[in-house]
């Protein structure tokens, strides 16, 4: 697909339900009706970044910053192994008290439970990335954001374009399975711009790709700015499904916090992945990188059970495998 033909599907609602139609059908034929289920662990929500979007931002005074011990990340993992997740995904802001050492360990101690396990931790060096892929890291998650460089630096004070991008092939390059994404609705980003993200996401050969739209957090620069467009964001993510058929791509929280039934709208629509959260009640509310994330005061245990139901009521199934890139 050529990028002019992306703005024009990006641009007009007429044929909406085709293109979801259709990428329900290519996710099908690809990658079959299993869903894979990654347990997220949000294990701190330290940052020493500033993304304007962000509620973690370093400049956010009016939040209560935690951060898991080792112990209690691996007892989070095991739970999550217990309820039968089959991947562990570790988020957190930027935090450089979990330096490669301690990344190192957790790492190892997590592998130990016979699980694929995904980072989501940010921007590191080549050296870090290559001590936590020995350690038995699998994947990375890494979103670009947004492809239009202006833009990028606007939303990101002290941070570099190039490297981000530099990161997610140094990535490829160490044999992870690479997972970026982008923002959808942000001030001032263009349907053009979203246009050459998803060529992005296909000239990196991402392995995963997350689109989630924008949702304003009061704490942050970007309070009074508008949220993102639900269906165009399913719109970016069934275009991506489109042109990348074997990927995996999941059903984004965010989606499920404009739209009450966001993440099934979503898995019908292109996606074939889901990450409920497994982080203990006693911290989620706290990692609050947007406003009004779903499950709050849920228990890892009920949200399980709650997706699963979901799930099987589309007549989907949930894999009882790692759930790799399908080749
Ligand atoms: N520190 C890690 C993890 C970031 S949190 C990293 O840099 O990769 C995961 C994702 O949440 C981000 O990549 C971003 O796309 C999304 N996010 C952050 N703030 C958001 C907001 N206000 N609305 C919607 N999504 C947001």
């Amino acid at each position: 697909m050529k990028r002019q033909e992306l703005i024009e599907i990006l641009s007009d609602s007429a044929k909406n339900d085709e293109l979801f139609k259709e990428a329900d059908r290519i996710r099908r034929e690809n990658v079959g009706n299993e869903v894979h289920l990654r347990g997220l662990v949000e294990f701190s929500n330290i940052c020493k970044r500033q993304c304007k979007y962000c509620g973690l931002r370093s400049p956010n005074q009016n939040i209560e910053r935690y951060r898991l011990s080792e112990a209690d990340i691996i007892k989070t993992a095991k739970n999550a192994v217990n309820f039968g997740y089959r991947t562990i995904v570790l988020q957190s802001g930027e935090d450089d008290f979990f330096d490669t050492d301690k990344m190192c360990e957790i790492i190892c101690e997590i592998k130990k439970l016979d699980v694929a396990l995904t980072l989501s931790i940010g921007e590191k060096t080549y050296d870090e990335y290559r001590a936590f892929k020995k350690a038995g890291a699998d994947r990375y998650l890494l979103r670009i954001e947004t492809t239009d460089e202006n833009l990028y630096k606007e939303m990101h004070p002290n941070a570099s374009f190039e490297n981000r991008v530099n990161c997610l092939y140094n990535l490829k390059k160490l044999g992870y399975e690479t997972g970026t994404g982008c923002l959808v609705g942000l001030p001032n980003q263009t349907i053009e711009s979203l246009a050459d993200d998803i060529l992005f996401f296909k000239e990196l050969d991402a392995d995963m790709v997350g689109i989630g739209p924008f949702i304003p957090h009061k704490q942050t620069p970007l309070k009074d700015e508008n949220k993102g467009d639900f269906w165009l964001a399913l719109k970016v993510m069934a275009l991506t499904r489109l042109i990348l058929p074997n990927i995996n791509i999941p059903a984004t929280t965010a989606m499920e916090t404009l739209h009450p039934n966001g993440r099934i709208i979503a898995l019908q629509s292109g996606a074939n992945v889901v990450m409920p959260n497994v982080t203990s009640t006693e911290y989620r509310a706290k990692y609050e990188i947007y406003p009004g994330k779903i499950c709050l005061n849920d228990s890892a245990d009920k949200c399980r059970g709650c997706i699963e139901n979901k799930i099987k009521s589309i007549g989907r199934t949930i894999s009882k495998d790692y759930g790799f890139r399908q080749h």
